[in-house]
């Protein structure tokens, strides 16, 4: 089922008690949205499904067009994930890196629930967050005030990520105060998670100034300083060792980032694929149509991706968590 945003923070918060973290995968096409879906389905398990401005300006999204990008996701994921046999599995969809002029009326329309062109439907994400990393602090704090305030005059909710320098090494505490205060005082309680920089870096390479302590120590303060129990997302987790997930959930982190593994994953498996079947690309071959269709490359994507999926999610202690977050859920009905 897709979480909206207050079912989101019940989440988070069940997450944070329990020391596990939820998987949010950076998915590019719905066929990987559908592999996520399923390896939660195998494992039990919450899974978060996001979003950047590429892919929704992408070809299988929005084709130049990010509002109708996001509309279009939201409606493919809104229909599988609530389909009955994802009924258990709770999946939170969240933008991730939405940057440049379009950030705001993209994040305030979908705020405010994007058509879908069916009747008077809209729909919107469980979670929001936007890339700050080309913003200096009172930009920062006035992009998130802007949404919340968003939310409020619309009448709707909204559960935000704010972020600060994520790939610029360990961001000092004092920023910490600085960020979520001021963003707690304008829009108070609509901040769930906060994703500071604790040394880790996005893409591929080794993460070798990665710090647990700098998780704990945010985890905590940002937590004073919003006067509730607040999770830490982290960013740049696929270089990251096993040891360092361990130690990175311990510490307080709900929310881990994966994209750029995920993404190699996929398309080396593609390139596997065509690679070993060239003669049946070839006119006349008698396996010809079986290996052009899309569902062709896309099962066997499926059967490399999968157990990399589950092995993430139970990486993370994510896995038999579904039934606790829907007994969470039950509770704020
Ligand atoms: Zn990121």
């Amino acid at each position: 089922m897709l979480l909206d945003p207050s079912q989101a923070r019940a989440v988070f918060l069940y997450a944070l008690e329990q020391r596990f973290a939820l998987l949010a995968v950076n998915a590019d096409s719905p066929a990987a949205v559908t592999d996520v879906l399923e390896a939660a389905k195998s494992e039990q398990a919450p899974v978060m499904i996001e979003a950047s401005l590429w892919q929704l300006t992408g070809q299988s999204f929005g084709a130049g067009d990010p509002a109708l990008g996001l509309a279009r996701y939201l409606v493919q994921i809104a229909l599988l994930a609530n389909a009955e046999r994802f009924r258990d599995v709770p999946v939170l969809f969240h933008t991730d890196h939405i940057k440049g002029p379009v950030t705001l009326p993209l994040l305030r329309s979908a705020i405010r629930g994007l058509p879908t062109g069916v009747e008077s439907t809209v729909v919107s994400p469980s979670t929001i967050s936007l890339d700050s990393s080309g913003m200096n602090e009172a930009d920062n704090i006035a992009a998130l005030c802007d949404l919340g305030e968003t939310a409020r005059a619309c009448g709707r909710l909204v559960t935000l990520e704010m972020e600060a320098g994520v790939d610029d090494g360990i961001t000092p505490l004092d920023v910490t105060e600085r960020l979520l205060g001021a963003v707690e005082s304008r829009i108070p309680g609509q901040l769930a998670l906060w994703a500071p920089g604790v040394g880790t870096q996005h893409g591929l390479g080794e993460q070798t100034a990665f710090s647990a302590q700098a998780v704990e120590r945010h985890q905590k303060r940002a937590s004073e300083v919003a006067g509730r129990p607040l999770g830490i997302a982290l960013h740049g987790s696929s270089g990251l060792s096993e040891a360092g997930l361990h130690d990175a959930v311990r510490a307080g982190v709900v929310k881990v980032n994966w994209s750029s593994e995920s993404l190699l994953l996929r398309s080396q498996s593609a390139q596997e694929f065509y690679s070993t079947r060239a003669a049946a690309l070839q006119k006349g071959h008698p396996d010809w149509k079986a290996t052009a269709m899309d569902h062709g490359v896309q099962s066997f994507v499926s059967q490399r991706y999968l157990p990399r999926v589950r092995e993430r999610i139970r990486l993370l202690g994510g896995s038999d968590r579904a039934p606790g977050c829907l007994a969470q859920l039950r509770h704020l009905a």
